[in-house]
């Protein structure tokens, strides 16, 4: 059997300018070292993005394809973009709609589209039955209360969380997955950790958020991040939770093939 730890990067985004050189090879690289499935958010107001996305989730059968329209992007979100939504889920181009949400530490985009965005999309995933992937920075009561107000039920992942205990455990009561990125690896990151060994372990997954924050040690060093890197992330988990990272890696693999089932490379899901 393999000796290193089986796990998933629930965040990655292989379709930036930054892994033109070598999208193959980050994720080969990655496969390499023990991770068995990456979900790549692809963002409809990039025209580069899905086209870059699908190429990936083509070749190789366990990178998952997402798609949706960006907090950051809102201002440029129509309602076309919900209706290409509709088509690429019907057509089993993508496992997810997202990253969606809402960004109030950036502000890129004037809230009231990001709200407007965020509501659309949450709408379709529940008519496609697809989980939505949410990115919240700074805005987990509205993300809540966009959440209640579409009555959406069909969970999905709380991806790269920093928000607090009450957003998460709102959250979990409906259902959504939190995950943690190489934020969790921070020295400053003291109330994100206690937040993270409250997760239930059944809910709990691990992410990149490539090339962005490269986890410690790599952080600092102007190093692009990549799904490899995500081991560290699970190892600073692991040892918050008192777990061994073999059991940290077992149970975010399953959680996360418990919401997108992909196809078995090392038989223990
Ligand atoms: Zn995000
Ligand atoms: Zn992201």
């Amino acid at each position: 059997m393999n000796a290193t730890p089986r796990l998933v990067d629930s965040h990655a985004h292989l379709d930036m300018p930054e892994f033109d050189a070598d999208r193959a090879d980050v994720v080969r690289r990655a496969f390499g070292a023990g991770v068995a499935a990456i979900l790549c958010p692809a963002d409809l107001t990039r025209p580069a993005s899905l086209p870059a996305i699908a190429a990936l989730a083509g070749e190789f059968p366990t990178v998952l394809a997402a798609a949706g329209v960006h907090a950051h992007q809102a201002k440029d979100f129509t309602p076309d973009h919900l209706g290409e939504l509709e088509r690429l889920a019907a057509a089993g181009a993508i496992r997810a709609i997202g990253e969606i949400g809402l960004d109030y530490h950036y502000d890129f985009s004037p809230r009231q589209a990001q709200a407007e965005a965020l509501r659309g999309q949450l709408a379709v995933a529940a008519k496609a039955g697809l989980p939505a992937i949410i990115h919240s920075r700074l805005a987990g009561p509205d993300i809540i209360a966009a959440v209640v107000a579409e009555r959406y039920a069909g969970g999905g992942i709380l991806h790269c969380f920093t928000e607090d205990w009450a957003t998460a455990r709102a959250l979990l009561d409906r259902g959504f997955f939190v995950s943690f990125s190489g934020i969790l690896t921070f020295p400053k990151a003291g109330a994100l950790r206690e937040v993270a060994a409250r997760v239930p372990e059944d809910r709990l997954l691990v992410e990149t958020d490539s090339p962005y924050l490269a986890p410690v040690p790599y952080r600092g060093s102007g190093r692009r991040n990549e799904p490899a890197f995500v081991v560290e992330t699970a190892r600073v988990l692991a040892g918050l939770r008192g777990l061994s990272l073999e059991a940290l890696a077992e149970a975010t693999t399953r959680n996360f093939a418990a919401l997108f089932p992909f196809e078995k490379t090392g038989g223990q899901c």
